[in-house]
């Protein structure tokens, strides 16, 4: 995907921090995250704005923006709404999948629905058994003449109440040799609403309003055309998008960062205790302070990593450094908002206590920062440790 047009990315900014305080101002982010569920109308006017269709190249009417773009709407989402923010995230991940190895008809048909608002699409790889070892799935799918049949479960899988089809990673071959597991893997878009498969809701403590699904398969039908990618190459098609991912994750913990900071600050400034804000003494100040420092560099590693992906880079490591270091920041970020606030923090009417349980996700997912340790021991030369 390339950046084919320059977009005022300060203007973006703006306009985003604006539709949030006008539109959807914190009482009705709270509400979604009580109602565990996003307004659909919030998609909609999401989509009308163009930010479904931010990353989407021009010819399926998106805006072919930049990652940089992306990583600077994601933290001003995530700053709002984090729940928001993992289902943006989702949906620009699999438009770029789509972008990257869809059909031509595949494109027309899912990108063009996605950008306008009409089609939401959910990504199922984690399962009930695991989701870092990816390449343990269990789910298969076989060809059965016209059609795929799929059979297994998929847990986690965000918006899959909500979408017309689920991007499905399911083994469709046995991996040759045995020990290449990611071989054999492909990627299918399966259709919803149909009797072969089943879809409940799961309700979590974090990201209330992500929509997180656990799906049934038991014999679920798609089309043969709805292959995406070659067959058996499936996992090899996602490595393309995994940077971006964890850059994108990164800059949701970025966001998530400046909400605990910001609103820490700000009650920081006016809570009163032995006649001074608390504010005034060194053992509040301080830690806000740190996090301010933290949230700086955590910015700038996203943004760094993003422009080298822009520029054309699989900056593997550094990707998965944005990712581990902004998680990290904003789980400080929002224990010490947390301890700022004291009582007023646990509320349930606090906005803190949501970026504290919603900073949760971001150590473990899309990827875990174990995981992306892994990532950075082997790229600094050490044995493989997994
Ligand atoms: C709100 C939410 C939305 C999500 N959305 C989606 C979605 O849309 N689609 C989807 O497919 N998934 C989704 N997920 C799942 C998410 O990607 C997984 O939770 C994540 O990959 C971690 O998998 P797991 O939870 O099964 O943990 P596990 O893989 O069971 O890991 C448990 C622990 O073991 C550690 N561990 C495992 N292996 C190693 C190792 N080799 N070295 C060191 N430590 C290790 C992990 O780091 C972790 O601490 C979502 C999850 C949540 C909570």
């Amino acid at each position: 995907m390339a950046a084919t047009e320059p977009l005022d990315i300060d203007l973006l900014r703006r306009s985003a921090r604006e539709f949030f305080a006008h539109e959807y101002p914190p009482p009705r982010i709270r509400a979604m995250d009580e109602a565990q569920e996003l307004d659909p109308q919030l998609w909609r006017d999401i989509a009308a704005l163009g930010w479904l269709g931010l990353s989407i190249p021009q010819e399926y009417g998106g805006a072919g923006a930049s990652t940089v773009a992306a990583a600077v709407l994601m933290e001003e989402i995530a700053r709002a709404f984090a729940s928001l923010a993992v289902d943006y995230a989702l949906g620009g991940m699999i438009a770029r999948l789509l972008s990257d190895v869809g059909t031509p008809e595949q494109r027309v048909r899912w990108l063009t629905g996605f950008a306008a608002g009409e089609e939401i699409l959910s990504f199922g790889i984690s399962e009930p058994s695991g989701g870092t070892d990816a390449l343990a799935l269990t789910t298969r799918a076989r060809l059965n003449g016209d059609h795929w049949v799929v059979t297994g479960q998929k847990l986690w899988t965000s918006m899959a109440h909500k979408a017309s089809a689920i991007i499905t990673v399911a083994r469709t071959d046995d991996p040759d040799p045995p020990d290449r597991r990611a071989r054999g893997i492909s990627l299918i878009i399966v259709p919803t609403g149909q009797p072969g498969l089943s879809i409940s809701r799961v309700h979590l403590a974090g990201m209330r309003a992500a929509g997180t699904c656990l799906c049934y398969f038991d014999g679920a039908t798609a089309p043969a055309n709805h292959l995406l990618g070659p067959r058996g190459r499936g996992f090899h098609a996602m490595l393309g998008m995994l940077n971006v991912e964890r850059v994108l994750a990164g800059a949701i913990s970025v966001g998530i960062a400046r909400g605990a900071l910001e609103d820490a600050v700000a009650y920081a400034k006016d809570r009163h205790a032995f006649g001074r804000p608390i504010g005034a003494f060194q053992a509040i100040q301080h830690p806000l302070a740190e996090t301010a420092a933290e949230l700086e560099a955590a910015r700038l590693l996203v943004h760094h990593v993003a422009e080298r992906i822009d520029a054309g880079e699989q900056p593997t490591k550094e990707a998965a450094m944005a990712k581990l270091f902004a998680a990290e920041v904003a789980i400080r970020a929002t224990d010490r908002g947390m301890r700022t606030m004291a009582a007023h923090g646990l509320a349930a009417e606090s906005d803190m206590q949501r970026y504290f349980r919603d900073a949760r996700l971001q150590v473990f997912s899309p990827v875990s920062n174990e995981m992306a340790k892994n990532i950075v021991g082997e790229a600094l030369g050490m044995p493989r440790s997994y």
